[in-house]
């Protein structure tokens, strides 16, 4: 449908920063530039109903990696640069809790369990000295001795009691859909419009950047702005094509009321590839699964499986909710943060941590945004 003539004038023009994403980077970026320039307009133009990638469609694990995905990012970035992606994450989830405050976006500091079986299918536990030796590197950053400390699991909170943990009493959670309104309600609060149903097909960066935006199949209009951020993270090479951010589709089951005792706690399996928590009502979430490269129904018979082997008691128990979410990753687990050209940042590949390190970012990006030409 095209653009009416009051729809174009008052919502797509006259903007001094426009935001392509509506996801924890975009919100939260408007946000920081709003503090920065109380005056500017600031539209953020987003293309579906909810949003259509993670901010919306994820676990709301507020989690800064589990010592294999330590490891991994040891291994693949350098000690030093690293232990700055675990400050960034950390950093990020104290800026979104003091943003917004943990009774708005459901935060709970419930700690979590890199959970092993006993005959080590799935992932073997991570050597005990090699387990030391990441506490000891974490230190600086955690300010915690024991950021992650070896356990039996004891069948407490419906679990089966064969299992094996590296517990961290400095994980949460959060509720993911308290914490997005939350955010929209803090932008709102700044005077920043966000746009739905507006979807930027083309992007040139310049002075103006110039986008060509489309509201559902037809009716393109230009739009100029002085400054532009792109924050649409799997999405990204779609808008910015040297972007190294691809689409991976993670798969989430939620079951019905009453799979295991009330409670809280975050659970991560296969090295961070699959992941469970509990939710309110005795519901179970479990997730993951991208690097298994099946089809849904694969997926989640899978994810199936491992319900039942973690809670035996939630075997039977009827999945009420599946759904698939994209979130945008790459070489390596840092956030690909960059000047694209006059006037625009992109901010993407955010991973599979991006709730804490989102708002860390979003705020980063307008930072350079606001300072760029
Ligand atoms: C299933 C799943 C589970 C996850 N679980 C966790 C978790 O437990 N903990 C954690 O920390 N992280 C988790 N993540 C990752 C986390 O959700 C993401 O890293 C984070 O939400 C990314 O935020 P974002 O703002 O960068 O992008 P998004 O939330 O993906 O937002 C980008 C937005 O841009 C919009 N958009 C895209 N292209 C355009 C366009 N051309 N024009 C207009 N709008 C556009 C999209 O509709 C979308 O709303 C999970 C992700 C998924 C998919």
């Amino acid at each position: 449908m095209a653009f009416s003539f009051w729809e174009d004038q008052t919502y797509l023009q006259g903007h001094d920063a426009v935001v392509i994403g509506a996801g924890i980077v975009g919100l939260s970026a408007a946000c920081r530039l709003a503090e920065l320039h109380p005056r500017w307009r600031i539209g953020v133009f987003e293309k579906s109903a909810f949003g259509d990638g993670g901010t919306t469609r994820n676990a709301g694990f507020a989690c800064f990696g589990s010592p294999a995905e330590l490891l991994e990012d040891r291994r693949d970035l350098g000690d030093a640069a690293a232990l700055e992606l675990v400050r960034q994450r950390l950093d990020g989830l104290q800026t979104l809790r003091a943003w917004l405050g943990d009774a708005a976006i459901g935060y709970v500091p419930c700690g979590s369990h890199a959970l092993y079986l006993p005959d080590g299918s799935g992932m073997s536990p991570v050597a005990l000295e090699a387990l030391r030796d990441l506490n000891a590197w974490v230190a600086p950053v955690t300010g915690s001795a024991e950021t992650f400390r070896r356990e039996r699991v004891s069948g407490g909170r419906g679990l089966a009691a064969d299992l094996v943990a590296d517990a961290s009493p400095l994980e949460g959670a959060v509720d993911t859909g308290r914490l997005h309104r939350a955010l929209l309600e803090k932008a709102r609060g700044h005077g920043i419009e966000v746009v739905r149903g507006v979807e930027v097909r083309r992007l040139t960066a310049g002075e103006p950047v110039e986008l060509v935006v489309r509201r559902g199949s037809e009716g393109e209009r230009t739009v100029h702005a002085p400054k532009c951020l792109v924050a649409t993270n799997a999405f990204a090479r779609e808008l910015v094509p040297e972007a190294d951010a691809r689409p991976a589709a993670n798969r989430v089951l939620v079951t019905a009321k009453g799979a295991a005792p009330a409670a809280d706690g975050t659970y991560h399996l296969e090295a961070g590839y699959v992941y469970a928590r509990h939710l309110p009502d005795g519901r179970l979430l479990i997730g993951g699964g991208r690097h298994w490269g099946l089809d849904e129904a694969g997926t989640d018979a899978r994810l199936r499986a491992w319900l039942g082997r973690l809670w035996p008691g939630a075997a039977g128990v009827p999945v009420e909710y599946a759904w698939t979410g994209l979130l945008g990753v790459g070489a390596v687990r840092e956030p690909w943060l960059k000047a694209v050209g006059p006037g625009t940042v992109a901010a993407v590949r955010l991973g599979g941590m991006g709730v804490a390190i989102g708002a860390g970012l979003g705020r980063k990006a307008a930072e350079l945004l606001a300072k760029s030409r």
